[in-house]
């Protein structure tokens, strides 16, 4: 059975191997095992019930709470060959009944249904008219109320389940549970001896940052700039604030669509397909917008606050990358904006334990803006993984930065709050240490107090963000209800006695560590992102649905010259060949003529007729030690597993240069590339601008304005990357 998982695998979606985990799952379920698997966000789901919803007879029900989840996948299903349908509220009353009717003749492989549409007497005639092998619950934590997104209609499903006569296979799938969440969705659903697994939370290709304490505005209007090409979302938590930052790009001419709960559905509607389609390629968004997008290239999600816990966040951050292409995650974390969480809580309308389970997962939340442990073992270690090793991009791993010693300002704060005595909140604290005349703050005659203007060399706005450093830290407390006042919490004795001191790490930029020219592109590439860009307008989905970025940088590689090379690029299989294989291969020879770079491979003897390659053209490199091989993709592959260029000078015997000239090369054949492995970031200005002075013609007079310690392999990435900008 696994191997026509296999088969099914490469013939249907192109790929060549399963993912981690995949394989355990797809064969526990054709086994006939219920199955609880948590695999991260990009993790591969879909396929884990896919597969074994075309292998198996009858008809496979997948439960989804994502409407537009669901037509996407019904979508991409259809295009791969795979009849199926979607039973959701989108539908109108004729179309619904068409379904049905198709879906009770057995029509389909895969019907998906929302939850909410599902109702006891529904249930029992699919269940009686259909064969049912499987039934797959996706976002299977919806179950639980300790999850973070608890929906009813989930909690009847099990009900229903647990009553139908040939009761069908269950299998819970999700990206976010904890220990408790994942034991509760097997209580729940009545998973009947559940293989389950667990892939790990870790998202090897973001890479995560807290920024605190930077100017947000100049930093977004920065971070950007220097992302002119790419896709990327940003969070804020109100409907307010995303206006208010639409604003911002647009007055800088930055083009961003927006959405939040305060739009018309219409209107909604539309930013998201704009989106989706990449005519825009920010969105500006509150947490209403996410649910249901499985848009794949999308390179960086900036959080311009903290959301209010942890499991939210990383769902939302890890939006970013669900290709498996380097992506960043960025939350701009100021101890204020903790207040609108807190209000947002307190105001919600959940139960009150529900609301103190809330609070305490806000308090983790804050703790993981402070941490300086890795912030990816911090979010993994937090979903009961403890056994991850530091990530090394993150903010906390790139961290060199020294502690401020705040002591002292710590002192002054805490000694304020206390003469305060805990009638006043924040902000009244914050100008008495300012020094401020406000009307009421001398009414009270809080300007006689000993502390009164301590702090006056500081901006106000500063000082309550000190005060609220404070809170999160634990020296001060907040009284929970709409006009919170700060008193001093226990930890604060010992600083205001001396006996300890405060440190504070501030952490203002991001580091480059992958920054965006992991992705940018050659001239094939953007010909080819124009064809889909086309392609998927005729048809009316959007550009991911034809094919990924990562498959269309292969064919830039490849250039494939017959329809057995088109099959050999991950992301092509039977039915993209079958529908877009002529197409390609004479916009690949088009290209082949115009780019004579690019079509190098294509030369090659390798690809002579009658050979039909078994692997990708980077797959086909790491073998190559025969000539037949495109030697600069052999040095490339290499360099791309970690070596740097002397190790696969030496390995290959032949010179370093030569090998800097190969992956330069690969580079601007559109190959993505890690540019910080080359730069030192903080040289590359100081390169740009020696270039600049002495012109791109030669080396050796850019050089010569430079340090000693900047290499010529630098130098040629700076004009290399530089080019390819341009
Ligand atoms: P999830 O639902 O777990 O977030 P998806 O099922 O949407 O993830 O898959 C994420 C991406 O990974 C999709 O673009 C999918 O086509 C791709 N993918 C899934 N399995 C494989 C595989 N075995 N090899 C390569 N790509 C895969
Ligand atoms: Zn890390």
């Amino acid at each position: 059975m696994i191997e026509q998982a296999q088969q099914a695998l490469k013939k249907i979606y192109g790929f060549d191997t399963f993912r981690k985990g995949q394989e355990e799952i797809i064969s526990g379920i054709l086994e006939g095992h219920d199955t609880l698997a948590i695999l991260p966000t990009g993790g591969g789901k879909s396929v884990c019930y896919q597969i074994p919803a075309m292998l198996l007879p009858g008809t496979t029900l997948v439960i989804s709470p994502l409407i537009s989840l669901m037509k996407d996948q019904v979508d991409s299903l259809r295009r791969l060959g795979v009849s199926a349908a979607f039973l959701n509220s989108s539908l109108g009353a004729a179309e619904y009944r068409g379904v049905l009717r198709s879906a009770m003749n057995g029509d389909y492989k895969l019907l998906y249904v929302a939850p909410e549409r599902l109702d006891a007497p529904m249930f029992q005639s699919l269940s009686e008219q259909l064969q049912i092998p499987l039934i797959a619950i996706d976002e299977a934590h919806c179950v639980s109320q300790w999850g973070h997104d608890f929906r009813p209609s989930y909690r009847q499903l099990a009900e229903w389940i647990g009553r139908m006569p040939n009761r069908p296979l269950v299998a819970g799938f999700t990206a976010t549970a904890t220990n408790e969440v994942a034991e509760d969705i097997v209580r729940m659903l009545r998973l009947r001896n559940p293989k389950t697994y667990v892939t790990g939370f870790a998202r090897p290709n973001l890479s995560l940052s807290v920024v605190t304490g930077a100017d947000k505005k100049r930093f977004l209007l920065r971070f950007l700039k220097e992302r002119e090409q790419q896709s990327g979302i940003i969070y804020a938590a109100t409907r307010k604030e995303t206006q208010q930052v639409t604003e911002l790009l647009q007055s800088e001419g930055i083009e961003a669509s927006k959405y939040h709960g305060g739009l018309s559905d219409a209107e909604r509607m539309e930013a998201q397909e704009q989106f989706r389609f990449d005519q825009v390629r920010i969105m500006v968004a509150t947490n209403a917008f996410g649910m249901g997008i499985d848009k794949p290239n999308v390179r960086y999600v900036v959080h311009w606050q903290i959301p209010g816990d942890l499991e939210s966040y990383y769902q939302e951050a890890g939006r970013a990358g669900r290709d498996g292409e380097e992506s960043e995650c960025v939350l701009l974390f100021e101890p204020a904006d903790m207040q609108i969480q807190r209000f947002l809580i307190e105001q919600g309308m959940a139960a009150e334990d529900r609301k103190s389970i809330q609070m305490s997962k806000l308090h983790n939340m804050m703790n993981y803006c402070r941490t300086d442990r890795c912030l990816q073992q911090y979010i993994v270690d937090y979903f009961g993984e403890s056994d991850v090793e530091p990530c090394g991009k993150c903010s906390s791993c790139l961290d060199k930065s020294e502690l401020t010693d705040r002591t002292e300002e710590a002192k002054m704060a805490l000694s304020c709050v206390g003469r305060m005595k805990g009638r006043f909140g924040v902000t009244m604290v914050a100008k008495v240490l300012k020094g401020s005349r406000d009307k009421r703050l001398l009414e009270s005659g809080l300007d006689r107090l000993s502390t009164y203007s301590l702090m006056r060399h500081l901006p106000e706005k500063e000082i309550a963000d000190w005060l609220y450093w404070l809170v999160a830290e634990g020296y001060l407390r907040l009284t929970e209800g709409q006009y919170p006042t700060v008193t001093l919490a226990s930890n604060a004795l010992p600083v205001l006695e001396g006996r300890e001191t405060i440190k504070q790490r501030v952490r203002a930029t991001v580091k480059q560590a992958h920054s965006a020219s992991a992705s940018f592109a050659s001239p094939v590439f953007e010909s080819l992102k124009q064809w889909r860009k086309e392609a998927a307008a005729k048809e009316g989905v959007p550009p991911f649905m034809i094919f990924s970025d990562a498959t269309l940088r292969e064919i830039a590689v490849a250039m494939p010259a017959h329809r057995d090379e088109l099959l050999a690029v991950k992301g092509i299989g039977a039915a993209k060949a079958d529908r877009y294989g002529d197409e390609l291969l004479q916009l690949a020879q088009e290209l082949r003529s115009l780019h004579g770079g690019a079509a190098q491979r294509v030369s090659s003897p390798s690809s002579n007729q009658g050979e039909s390659p078994q692997a990708s053209p980077v797959a086909r490199a790491s073998r190559s030690v025969g000539e037949e091989e495109p030697s600069h993709l052999a040095s490339f592959q290499l360099f791309q597993e970690g070596h740097d260029p002397g190790e696969i000078a030496k390995q290959r015997g032949m010179s370093q240069v030569t090998v800097e000239g190969h992956i330069i090369r690969c580079a601007t054949e559109g190959m993505a590339i890690d540019w910080n492995r080359i730069i030192v970031p903080e040289e590359e200005p100081l390169i740009l601008g020696a270039i600049e002075e002495a012109g791109a013609e030669k080396l050796k007079p850019i050089k010569d304005l430079l340090p000693e310690s900047v290499s010529y392999f630098a130098i040629k990435a700076v004009l290399c990357k530089k080019s390819m900008m341009g």
